[in-house]
């Protein structure tokens, strides 16, 4: 099959989860592919400036590591070399929400790893690497991105390398994996385009984080224990994972003015106050290892830079450039990643074509679309539930969470449903699936819409 990019340059701005498998699938047709970063990439797993989250437990999904293995066959052996572990799903991960029994321990053929987030960027890192047209550009940060003459297109990639030179690259393509998109919408901004309509959700969510060593008779009996708030009336929740080198991450996270604390003994407390013991259980005798740190995450957003008019042509933003989701869900590298499976599959069908960019971006900008529901709706669910999280709530936002609560309390009993509902989390299958599943509404909602008349 012919190939009309093999003439051509695309430069990627960011090398963090969106830009290195968007940099993977671009390398299997362009000329030469640049990845520009303003970091300086460190050779080892630690957590680097630019990516201030990866102090943070970060979750792949079972559907994040299927898209890494599309892109990178053999993925998993490059993750256990680099010393991820292990994880199943249904057997390794326990999930409490407040009020009902945990999930029975069941073998839903759902695997997956955990490891530190730094250790997963250097392993999809390290696969880039070996791309013999991909030239990885660190310490160079991203200025503007400049037009063609008639402001229709990409030309070229302005930046200020590591002697702090301004430097111009000429570019076919532009793919904005930056994380706030930034250039892509000074791009629009700067040829006379529209912004982008946005959806947004107010959820001021605040993660505090520390990592210790769990002694032996307190160790979590599975690899991940995720606790879920007492929405909408509390907000308070707790991950404990395993990381790679033993140790293991506990993170607590609280809304609004529920800030869980940076200081040790105040962040034992707060995690005695979630509604089990399992996390307090963990740390309560357990060695704390550095600073806890914190992030404060004030909303997701969505860009529905699809219903823009003439969107240029050579430019694709990608991942948290387009949208941001909670990190409580722990979503977003793997949406990033089904995003640039998505890139190849057009690369692809476009190989052919006389001017194979003509319509790439918007195909791209539309089809990533039902990618990006799929999480953004599993999060607004529970996130919209909260009466101070601002945000349009749909007309039937309180059955949808009295469905999803019905769910949630059949999959205890029904292994089918309990597959189901792990395979929608793990952004395998679509929300859809879920919808279909015929469960009996319990009293959440109700709760839920005493919460929302009280506020009106
Ligand atoms: C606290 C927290 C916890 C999270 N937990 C999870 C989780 O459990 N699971 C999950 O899947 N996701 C999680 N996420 C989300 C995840 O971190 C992001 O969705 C993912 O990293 C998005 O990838 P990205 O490439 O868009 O952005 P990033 O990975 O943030 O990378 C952006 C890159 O662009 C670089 N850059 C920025 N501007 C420029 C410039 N001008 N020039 C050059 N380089 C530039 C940055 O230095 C960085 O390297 C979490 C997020 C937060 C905040």
């Amino acid at each position: 099959m012919s190939n009309r990019y093999s003439d051509k340059r695309a430069v990627v701005i960011g090398a963090g989860m969106g830009g290195l498998p968007a940099a993977q699938a671009l390398a299997d047709y362009f000329r030469e592919v640049v990845v520009l970063e303003r970091d300086f990439l460190p050779g080892d797993a630690t957590p680097r400036p630019g990516v201030p989250q990866g102090k943070h437990p970060h979750g792949l999904l079972g559907g994040g590591l299927k898209a890494l293995c599309e892109l990178f066959p053999d993925f998993p052996s490059t993750l256990l070399q680099a010393g991820a572990n292990s994880l199943d799903s249904g057997l390794e991960v326990r999930h409490e929400y407040p009020g009902q029994e945990p999930f029975p321990a069941r073998d839903l053929g759902i695997a997956t790893f955990t490891m530190t987030r730094p250790l997963l960027e250097l392993a999809v890192r390290s696969r880039v690497q070996e791309r013999a047209n991909v030239v990885f550009r660190d310490g160079c940060r991203v200025v503007a991105i400049g037009a063609t003459a008639d402001g229709n297109a990409v030309a070229s990639v302005s930046y200020k390398n590591r002697d702090g030179k301004l430097e111009i690259l000429p570019a076919d393509l532009v793919v904005d994996a930056s994380g706030r998109a930034k250039p892509t919408l000074d791009f629009l901004q700067s040829t006379g385009r529209e912004m982008p309509e946005e959806t947004v959700i107010g959820v001021d969510f605040v993660y505090s984080t520390a990592v210790y060593t769990i002694p032996p008779d307190a160790t979590p009996a599975t690899k991940v224990v995720v606790t879920m708030p007492n929405a909408p009336e509390a907000s308070r929740m707790g991950i404990v994972l395993l990381r790679e080198d033993g140790k293991w991450f506990a993170a607590l996270g609280g809304r609004g003015a529920d800030t869980p604390p940076a200081g040790g003994d105040a962040f034992t407390a707060y995690a005695a106050s979630l509604p089990t013991s399992s996390v307090y259980d963990a740390i309560k005798d357990a060695t704390l290892h550095g600073h806890i740190e914190q992030f404060a995450f004030p909303e997701s957003r969505r860009r529905h830079f699809s219903s823009t008019e003439e969107f240029p042509r050579g430019l694709i933003p990608i991942a948290d450039s387009v949208c941001r989701f909670n990190p409580v869900y722990g979503q977003g590298m793997s949406a990033a990643a089904q995003e640039a499976v998505v890139l190849r599959k057009l690369l692809a069908a476009h190989a052919g074509d006389a001017d194979p960019l003509a319509a790439l971006g918007r195909e791209f900008l539309s089809a990533i679309e039902s990618i990006i529901e799929n999480p953004w709706s599993l999060a607004a669910l529970p996130d919209l539930a909260y009466r101070d999280a601002r945000g349009k709530r749909p007309a039937d936002l309180e059955k949808s969470i009295e469905h999803h609560m019905a769910v949630i309390q059949a999959a205890r009993h029904d292994p089918d449903i309990h597959k189901q509902f792990i395979e929608v989390l793990n952004l395998l299958k679509p929300v859809a699936a879920l919808k279909a599943l015929p469960v009996m509404p319990k009293a959440i909602g109700e709760v839920v819409k005493a919460e929302n008349s009280a506020s009106n």
